[in-house]
């Protein structure tokens, strides 16, 4: 495993690691996440993604569970969660935001579902525009300073927002926003390599990425259609499928059997050359990989070898490719 710092911070976070967005509870009941768990871990994770919303809390339910069964040290591994949307299907107001109450809330329970005493990383997972960015970083701060949580970071921010909650807590003396967690793949690259770019520089901010095989559309798995056990096939999750049989789906699909293409004459899977290519972005900390199966988790972790493959030539074709 690789290991890369948290942009400018001391944390050293694996660079590929373990999320349960979909997955736990829909997909992954709770000895299936032990063994997944397991074997990221073996391979030499040691950040799992989480949040109150995932499965409406039921996802850090079982992956506290699972890692209380599993009982590595508390001091090799880091654990994550996120707080906006609330963990109910339909939440009050003062149960959902960025407002001090729910922040606070939000923690405190997520702490409980995990089991923990802290969480390494906590993440404001969308904007609040009803909430003022001086209350959201002061409540932030706070949760640092009573060590709920370690390193505190954004979602999906725009770079104003971000810039904005850094200038606060310059102006205020609090805790900056350390980390930022977008999506990136190679569908979807502009935030993270252009309007992030001041970010990293000026702010030494790291970046712990998501669906880095879009779903799973860059393994290649739905290049002849829809299988009947994959995501895009599940209840709830209609809004992907819509997303990909859409005109802009048909087109990632003919990138994605070009991008096959490359990777079979590299020796390696659809899937493991889109990991390899997100890791190749030297300010991404962490790719945070999904799987609803041990073997994909397996599959996925195996890219990390693959990266000296991705000399430059190899990279200019992958853009050629991407159009
Ligand atoms: P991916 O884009 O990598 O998609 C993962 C899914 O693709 C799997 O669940 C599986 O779905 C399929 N897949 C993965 N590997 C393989 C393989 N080798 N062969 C075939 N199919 C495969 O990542 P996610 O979208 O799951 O995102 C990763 C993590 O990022 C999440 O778990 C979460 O922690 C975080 N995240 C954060 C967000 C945020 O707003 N901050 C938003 C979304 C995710 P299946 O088997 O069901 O087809």
């Amino acid at each position: 495993m690789e290991y890369r710092r948290l942009g400018k911070w001391g944390l050293k976070l694996s660079a590929l690691s373990f999320g349960s967005w979909v997955t736990f509870q829909n997909q992954v009941d709770g000895k299936l996440a032990e063994q997944c768990l397991a074997a990221a871990y073996d391979a030499g994770v040691n950040f799992f993604d989480n949040a109150e919303a995932y499965a409406n809390g039921e996802s850090e339910r079982i992956m506290g569970g699972a890692l209380r069964n599993l009982g590595w040290p508390r001091d090799s591994w880091c654990v994550s969660s996120k707080v906006f949307f609330g963990c109910k299907a339909d939440p009050k107001p003062t149960q959902k935001g960025l407002s001090r109450k729910h922040i606070l809330e939000a923690c405190h329970q997520a702490l409980a579902r995990l089991q923990v005493d802290y969480l390494d990383l906590y993440f404001c997972h969308r904007p609040d525009p009803e909430t003022p960015i001086e209350e959201t970083v002061r409540s932030m701060h706070d949760l640092v300073r009573q060590g709920k949580v370690l390193y505190w970071g954004t979602s999906e921010w725009t770079a104003q927002e971000i810039t904005a909650a850094h200038a606060v807590a310059r102006s205020e003396h609090l805790t900056p926003p350390s980390m930022e967690q977008p999506q990136y793949n190679l569908f979807v690259r502009a935030r993270v390599e252009q309007e992030y770019a001041p970010l990293y520089r000026d702010y030494g901010m790291g970046a712990t990425i998501w669906s880095p095989l879009a779903s799973g559309v860059l393994t290649g798995k739905y290049n002849d259609g829809i299988p009947a056990d994959s995501r895009l096939n599940l209840p709830g999750y209609e809004w992907l499928r819509e997303r990909h049989q859409s005109e802009e789906g048909r087109r990632r699909i003919w990138v994605v059997q070009k991008f096959s293409a490359i990777a079979r004459e590299l020796g390696m899977n659809t899937g493991q050359l889109a990991i390899a290519w997100c890791l190749k972005n030297p300010n991404v900390t962490s790719v945070i990989l999904g799987a609803s199966r041990v073997q994909q988790l397996r599959e996925n972790l195996g890219a990390l070898a693959y990266l000296p493959r991705l000399t430059p030539a190899v990279m200019a074709r992958i853009e050629t490719a991407a159009g």
